[in-house]
C-alpha cells in the first residue's frame, strides 16, 4: 500500500514545487502543473506539466549518472502516493547552497541586456559586438541569487559567490556547472537542439560532498532551440515557456504590466500549444514517448 499525500508534513511550496518530508534524510519533491512567467503565477496549469518535467529531469539524471544527484528512490518508489506518480521524486535531503548555478552558450535573457549596458555578465568579459542568441566563444557560468519568493533573481559575480560560501566552494560550482552543461548541450546537438543556457542547484551531502539537486535541464530551467532555423542576431523560437511570455507580452493578451495588473487567464490555445511544447522538448531530447511516462493523465 502506497502512503497518501497527507501521510507526509507539507515543508514547502514554491511557485512550482511542493516539498514534504518523508523522513529526516528524505524529501518528496511534487511537480505541480502550475507555470509561472514575469514571476507571476499564471492561470490555468498546463496540464502534465508537472509529469513532463519530471520524465525530463529523470532522464538527465539517467543520462549524467557519474554525477552525483539527489535522487534516493526510483521513480516508481514505494513511497510517492499513487495520485502523485510521475510527478515525484524521492531525494536526500540536502544543504543546499543559497545560489542559482547559470550557465550560458549563447547570449540572451537577462544576459544580453547585462552585456548590452556593460560588456560583460557577471563580471564575466565577453567580446564586442555580440547580437541576440550569439554563441560565445566558450561556456560561461553566471551565478544568480535565489530570491525569496515574489523577488526577481539577481545576476552576480563569481567573486560575490566566493565571498559568500567561500572559494573553494564558488570554485567546484563553477566547475561542476560548466561540466554538466557542456555535456548536456553535445547531447542535446545531438537531437538537432542548442541548449542556450540552463540553472543548476546544487546541496552539499553530510559528508561535503557536492550533489547535483532540484530539476535538472527541463525546458523550466533550461533554453532549448531548435537547431535548424537558428539564426544569430534573432529571437528563437523556444520550447519553453518563452511561448507563453511572448503571448503575455502581445497585443493579444491586453495585458499592461505598468500599471500593476495581474497577467490574464492564458486562451485554450495558448495553453495547448505550450503543452505541446513541452511534450516536444521532452521526445526528442529522450527518444522516448511521453505517453510511457507513469501517472495520470491531469
Ligand atoms: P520559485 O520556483 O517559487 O521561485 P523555488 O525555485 O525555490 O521557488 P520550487 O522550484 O517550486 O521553488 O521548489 C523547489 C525547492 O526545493 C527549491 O527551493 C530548491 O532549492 C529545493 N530543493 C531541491 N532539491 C532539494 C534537495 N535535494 N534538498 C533540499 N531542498 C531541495
Ligand atoms: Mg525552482
Amino acid at each position: 500500500m502506497r502512503p497518501e499525500l497527507s501521510d507526509y508534513s507539507h515543508l514547502a511550496g514554491g511557485k512550482v514545487r511542493e516539498i514534504y518530508e518523508v523522513d529526516d534524510k528524505t524529501l518528496l519533491l511534487v511537480a505541480s502543473d502550475r507555470i509561472s512567467a514575469f514571476d507571476y503565477s499564471l492561470e490555468p496549469a498546463i496540464p502534465d506539466k508537472g509529469r513532463i518535467l519530471t520524465a525530463t529531469s529523470m532522464f538527465f539524471f539517467d543520462l549524467l549518472s557519474d554525477v552525483p544527484n539527489h535522487l534516493a528512490g526510483p521513480i516508481d518508489d514505494e513511497r510517492i502516493p499513487e495520485d502523485v506518480l510521475g510527478r515525484a521524486m524521492v531525494v536526500k535531503r540536502l544543504d543546499m547552497v543559497p545560489f542559482e548555478c547559470v550557465a550560458r552558450g549563447y547570449l540572451t535573457g537577462s544576459g544580453k541586456k547585462e552585456y548590452d549596458a556593460t560588456g560583460r555578465v557577471c563580471g564575466v568579459k565577453l567580446p564586442d559586438g555580440l547580437e541576440e542568441a550569439s554563441k560565445l566563444p566558450e561556456p560561461i557560468f553566471t551565478p544568480a541569487t535565489k530570491a525569496e519568493q515574489g523577488d526577481h533573481d539577481e545576476n552576480v559575480t563569481f567573486d560575490f559567490v566566493a565571498n559568500k560560501v567561500g572559494s573553494e566552494l564558488a570554485g567546484r560550482l563553477r566547475d561542476a556547472t560548466l561540466e554538466v552543461y557542456t555535456r548536456a548541450a553535445e547531447y542535446a546537438e545531438t537531437k538537432g537542439i542548442i541548449l542556450a543556457d540552463t540553472k543548476f542547484e546544487f546541496g552539499l551531502d553530510e559528508g561535503g560532498e557536492l550533489v547535483l539537486a532540484d530539476e535538472v535541464l527541463t525546458p523550466d530551467s533550461s533554453r532549448y532551440w531548435p537547431a535548424d532555423g537558428y539564426e544569430e542576431g534573432k529571437n528563437q523560437p523556444s520550447f519553453d515557456k518563452q511561448y507563453v511570455r511572448n503571448w503575455l507580452k502581445s497585443p493579444k493578451s491586453g495585458w499592461d504590466p505598468s500599471d500593476g495588473s495581474l497577467p490574464p487567464e492564458l486562451p485554450g490555445s495558448v495553453v495547448e500549444a505550450t503543452r505541446d511544447r513541452y511534450i516536444e522538448a521532452y521526445e526528442r531530447l529522450s527518444g522516448r514517448r511521453f505517453a510511457d511516462w507513469p501517472g495520470q493523465h491531469a
